[in-house]
């Protein structure tokens, strides 16, 4: 079964529609980018998967089960996000910790265990006492990506992670999403990024978006073989 189904999903803003009628799966463990035009609405459909807004209309499953009403902390996923977001003045430690301690019934010692096992993966341990002010951009987003995987969610979704990096830390980061998703077997990730190289290197497969539609789905080879449109052969097979 598929982990997530989208079905006919629709997103309207006052009288703007901005989704307009998305339907896609997206199965267990898969590493699914969403790529398109500034403005198409890759970051609001990540929104409406991670509830963080209402969808419109349609239907959205996890697992089978439809959660267009449950609230983001139920959903069991975990969002990075383009500005790392942390609080200022809580320590790196804390930062990962909190969004377990707003879950209820995780023993201190449990907590503890899961942020020093996160920090291991990314290398960030050392940091744990830090206060965000005391890191740099590139360690920052680590711990961002740390405090997601502290909360062991079934899905990730990542919203541009790396747009805010300088060039070489921006290609060490994204191998270390790629170690991270394939450490994480059955953790689905969804990756919006306008990067094509990001996208063609990260992705199981890609969900071309235009204008709150999908245009196209499909592996990277595929759609850089096989591009419905030229709009993809753009996205896709014009190397910046
Ligand atoms: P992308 O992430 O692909 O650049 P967005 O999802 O941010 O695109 O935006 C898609 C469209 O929806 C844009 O036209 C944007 O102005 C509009 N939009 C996004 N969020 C809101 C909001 N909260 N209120 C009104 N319009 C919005
Ligand atoms: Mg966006």
């Amino acid at each position: 079964m598929a982990n997530l189904q989208l079905k006919d999903i629709r997103k309207s803003f006052g009288a703007v529609e901005v989704i307009k009628g998305v339907s896609l799966e997206i199965e267990s463990g898969e590493f699914m980018v969403f790529v398109g035009p500034s403005g198409c609405g890759k970051s609001t459909l990540l929104r409406l998967v991670a509830g963080l807004e209402d969808i419109t209309s349609g239907e959205l499953k996890f697992d089978g089960q439809v959660v267009n009403a449950l609230t983001p902390s139920k959903r069991g996923i975990a969002m990075v996000f383009q500005s790392y977001a942390l609080y200022p003045h809580m320590t790196v430690y804390e930062n990962m910790a909190f969004g377990m301690t707003l879950e209820k019934g995780h023993s201190k010692e449990e907590i503890r265990q899961r942020v020093e096992r996160a920090a291991d993966m990314l290398q960030i341990r050392e940091y744990l006492g830090r206060l965000p002010k005391q890191l740099s951009g590139g360690q920052r987003q680590r711990v961002a990506i740390g405090r997601a995987i502290t909360r062991d969610p079934r899905v990730f979704l990542f919203d541009e992670p790396l747009s805010n990096l300088d060039a070489a830390l921006r290609v060490a980061t994204r191998i270390e999403i790629a170690k991270l998703h394939e450490s994480m077997h059955n953790t689905t990730m969804i990756y919006v990024t306008h990067d094509q190289v990001e996208a063609m290197t990260l992705a199981d497969r890609i969900c071309v978006l235009r204008d709150g539609l999908v245009e196209q789905v499909g592996t990277p080879m595929e759609l850089y073989e096989r591009p419905d449109s030229m709009f993809v052969a753009g996205f896709i097979g014009s190397p910046k």
